[in-house]
């Protein structure tokens, strides 16, 4: 299937449930989406925590300033309580540091039987927290599939848990990676017509052909992420104040997270919005940006989760700042938890269910490039066909 029949069968259905040319390829797929490596957590109670490794598969080599691949690992989580099952998902993508080992291990150590019941969010989640410094993924995981749970437990939606209106869900980017000048029109020209802003890779040498490749497309708003890829603080300046003339509307993480005075220097010249993605993981890092950075991209790999997200998201709120979420390459469980939070949010970059080629559900869609949530109690999962 030609990717942009891909791409416009998700935007209709919401997934990659459509890769299924013939009977044959579609059981030969289900079968490979079979975990095949479940493993249950030792420790016995009213909820039972089970999580297996599954592989992601990326529909095109990905690459951006750092860092170039076409898998990403990942922990797929599950929680059961009183016959409901809620879904939850560790992304491990490998510049965040984490691996599956590691990531299992942890969750082997999760002891949730002394915990009588999932509505407990703020006691189990406090609890994860405190057993490892890091391990966000994880973390992330049990939270979602905690949510999950809860929801389906009080038959409501995640974002009408939240008390949010889905109606005020937003667009999504879709991410255009670094490539040749060739691919990038092909992959501009495919997408163009279904997303109402595109993201753009961008903090190296060819910065300005990539932006010229795509403006030969296309006139859509563009987002730009340099994935701290410029080290000079005047010439990356000067690429923002050009990039400016080219529609673009803001520009992430311009510089390394360790030349924060240079970022400050950067966002108080700056004509357009800069937010921080890799100087930000949790809560307690928002206080040292304020000034540096007009906004924050939160992602739930590395806020722990829905519940530290919307603490994120208030903080910043409080502060002045601006907000975006963000994704890693994820299946829609993930990412259907991040969509259900865009009603608060200034933007969202949440496509990486549509990057990858073997996503396990059906969740979060898009109506001409508008994410749409299900209205299925919790996150609203339906395991893919
Ligand atoms: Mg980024």
């Amino acid at each position: 299937m030609k990717r942009r029949e891909f791409l416009r069968k998700s935007v209709l259905y919401g997934s990659a449930a459509v890769f299924a040319p013939s009977l044959l390829a579609s059981c030969v797929e289900k079968a490979a989406r079979q975990p095949l490596n479940i493993r249950q957590n030792p420790h016995k109670g009213k909820m039972n925590l089970s999580f297996f490794s599954y592989e992601l598969q990326l529909r095109h080599t990905f690459t951006v300033a750092t860092y170039s691949r076409k898998t990403t690992p990942d922990v797929q989580v599950r929680i059961e309580y009183e016959g409901y099952t809620g879904h939850g998902e560790a992304s491990l993508p490998p510049y965040l540091g984490y691996t599956v080992e590691g990531t299992m291990a942890f969750l082997e150590k999760v002891d949730l039987s002394q915990f009588a019941s999932p509505f407990l969010l703020e006691d189990i989640l406090a609890y994860i927290d405190g057993l490892e410094e890091h391990q966000t993924p994880a973390k992330a995981a049990i939270d979602i599939a905690l949510h999950d749970l809860v929801g389906q437990l009080t038959g409501q939606p995640l974002y009408a848990l939240l008390g949010l209106n889905p109606d005020k869900v937003l667009d999504t980017c879709y991410t255009i990676g670094i490539d040749t000048p060739e691919v990038v029109r092909e992959k501009t020209l495919e997408c163009a017509d279904m997303f109402n802003v595109l993201k753009v890779k961008v903090g190296y040498d060819g910065d300005e052909e990539m932006i010229r490749t795509i403006r030969e497309v296309t006139d859509l708003p563009l987002v730009v992420d340099a994935n701290q890829g410029w080290t000079d603080r005047r010439q990356a300046l000067d690429k923002i104040c050009w990039l400016r003339e080219q529609g673009v509307q803001m520009i992430e993480q311009p510089m390394p997270k360790t030349m924060l005075d240079d970022i400050a220097w950067i966002t108080q010249h700056s004509p357009l919005p800069v937010f921080a993605d890799e100087s930000v993981q949790r809560l307690a890092d928002i206080p040292k940006l304020k000034g540096a950075f007009t906004g924050i991209n939160i992602k739930l790999m590395k806020s722990t989760g829905i519940r530290e997200a919307v603490k994120m998201i208030n903080y910043a709120r409080a502060e002045g700042m601006k907000v975006m979420l963000g994704c890693m390459t994820e299946t829609s469980c993930a990412v259907t938890a991040a969509a259900s939070l865009s009603p608060l949010v200034d933007f969202a970059d949440l496509d990486g269910n549509l990057l990858i080629s073997n996503d396990l559900y059906e969740g979060v869609g898009l109506c001409d490039g508008r994410l749409c949530l299900p209205d299925r109690p919790g996150l609203g999962l339906k395991d893919m066909e």
